[in-house]
C-alpha cells in the first residue's frame, strides 16, 4: 500500500534549531501554494511519465512542515478533499495533520472531520515553558492541555506529541515534568527527539551560550524517557518512536519498509518503484511546475538493513536473503555474538532487532553491519 506527504512549507515564525524548508511568507503566497497544490493533485503534471498516483491505492495521508496548521480549515479541506476525489483512499486511512499548539487549532477542527483527518501530531517538543520558550514555542504548557482536551471532546483519540531530547536548560527533573505532564494528557503515540544543532541555524552560531546537556546526560534523557513510556504503557516500536497498542505511525513505518510514498511540495522526498525523487527547497520552483529531482536508486541492501534495524521488529535474516541472497547474511552472522554480548541486539528467530542500548547506539551497530 502507498502514502501520499503533502510539505506545508509555511511557519509563524522560524525556531532558532530548525533547518527544515519553511518560510514565514505572505497569505497571498500560501494561496497561490494551495492551489497549486491542488492542480498538482488533480493532473500529476509534474510527475507526469514517472509515477501514475491514479493508478495506485494509498492508505495514508501525512500532512506535515513547515505547519500544516498555519493554513485556514478550508485549505486543508480543500488539500484532503482533492486527494480522497482524484486517488483512490482506502476507507480506513490513516490521515495526518501537523499542528504547532500555537495555531488556531479549534477552529480547524470542524474541517478535519468534515475531510476525515483522524490523527493529529501537534509539536509539543518541551511541558516545561521555559524550555519551550529557548525553543522560539510561544504556546504555554495549559494551551496544550487545553488543546488536547479540545480534541478529544471531537474524538480524536489518535494523537501524538513530539518531544525534544537535549534541549537547553533541560535536567532530568524537567524531563520528568514533559513525562509527567505525557502520562496526564493520556495520547498515543510519541516521537522523542535528540535536538541536533544543524549548521545555518541561529542555535549553531550561539551554541556556546544555550547551556546545553552533555552527551552522557542526553544519553541518560534517552533511557529515562524510553523506560518512563515503557512503564505507562507504550512500546518503543521505533528508535525515536512509542505508540499504545495499535497506533503506532502507519504513514511513517512506510518509510522505514520501504513502501512506496508520493511526496508533494518544495523539499518533499518521493519513493517510487526502487527511486527517490525529491523537489528542491524553493517554493517557486514548485509552483512553475518543475519536476522533482530523480535523486537516486533505493532500496539497496544497506538501506533494507539500516531501516529494518531501527524498528523493534528487527531484521529478519530470512527476508534478508530472499531478497539479497546469503553473501550479506552470512557478513551479519559474523557480527552477531559480540554485539550480543555487548547487549546491543537480541537475536531470536532469525531475527536481529536492537536492544534499548542498541537504540542509543544504533549508527555505531548499523555500521557494523553494512
Ligand atoms: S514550527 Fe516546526 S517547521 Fe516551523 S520553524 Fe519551528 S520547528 Fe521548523
Amino acid at each position: 500500500m502507498n502514502g501520499i506527504y503533502i510539505h506545508i512549507p509555511f511557519c509563524r515564525s522560524k525556531c532558532p534549531y530548525c533547518d527544515f524548508y519553511s518560510l514565514t511568507k505572505s497569505i497571498d503566497l500560501q494561496r497561490l501554494y494551495v492551489s497549486s497544490l491542488i492542480d498538482e493533485i488533480k493532473t500529476g503534471k509534474r510527475f507526469k511519465g514517472i509515477f501514475d498516483a491514479k493508478q495506485k491505492i494509498f492508505d495514508t495521508i501525512y500532512l506535515g512542515g513547515g505547519t500544516p496548521s498555519v493554513l485556514s480549515g478550508k485549505d486543508i479541506y480543500n488539500i484532503i478533499s482533492t486527494i480522497k476525489e482524484n486517488y483512490k483512499i482506502t476507507e480506513k486511512a490513516e490521515i495526518t495533520v501537523e499542528c504547532n499548539p500555537n495555531s488556531d487549532i479549534q477552529s480547524l477542527i470542524p474541517y478535519f472531520k468534515k475531510c476525515g483527518v483522524n490523527r493529529i501530531s501537534l509539536g509539543m517538543q518541551s511541558a516545561v515553558d521555559i524550555e519551550r520558550k529557548k525553543l522560539g514555542r510561544s504556546s504555554d504548557k495549559q494551551r496544550i492541555f487545553d488543546i488536547i482536551n479540545e480534541l478529544k471532546r471531537n474524538d480524536f483519540d489518535n494523537i501524538s506529541l513530539d518531544i525534544m531530547l537535549g534541549v537547553p536548560h533541560q535536567t532530568l527533573d524537567t524531563l520528568k515534568e514533559t513525562l509527567d505532564f505525557i502520562k496526564e494528557c493520556d495520547v498515543k503515540h510519541i516521537s522523542a527527539y535528540i535536538l541536533n544543532i544543524e549548521e545555518n541555524t541561529p542555535f549553531y552560531k550561539m551554541q556556546d551560550k544555550l547551556n546545553l546537556p552533555d552527551e552522557n546526560t542526553v544519553c541518560d534523557f534517552y533511557e529515562f524517557t524510553s523506560d518512563y513510556l515503557k512503564n505507562i504503557g507504550f512500546t518503543h516500536y521505533e528508535i525515536s518512536n512509542f505508540a499504545k497498542e495499535g497506533y503506532e505511525s502507519r504513514h511513517n513505518t512506510k518509510y522505514w519498509l520501504l513502501n512506496d510514498y508520493l511526496g508533494l511540495g518544495p523539499s518533499a522526498h518521493s519513493f517510487i518503484n526502487g527511486k527517490r525523487y525529491y523537489f528542491e527547497n524553493d517554493i517557486n520552483l514548485f509552483l512553475n511546475g518543475t519536476p522533482p529531482v530523480f535523486d537516486c536508486d533505493g532500496g539497496d541492501e544497506e538501506e533494507f538493513i539500516m531501516l529494518r534495524l531501527r524498528l523493534k521488529q528487527g531484521l529478519d535474516l530470512d527476508e534478508l536473503n530472499i531478497k539479497y541472497g546469503e553473501t550479506p547474511v552470512k557478513r551479519i552472522m559474523k557480527k552477531v555474538p559480540f554485539l550480543q554480548e555487548q547487549d546491543l541486539i537480541d537475536f531470536e528467530n532469525n531475527i536481529i532487532s536492537l536492544t534499548e542500548k542498541g537504540f542509543l547506539l544504533s549508527n555505531t551497530v548499523i555500521s557494523e553491519f553494512i
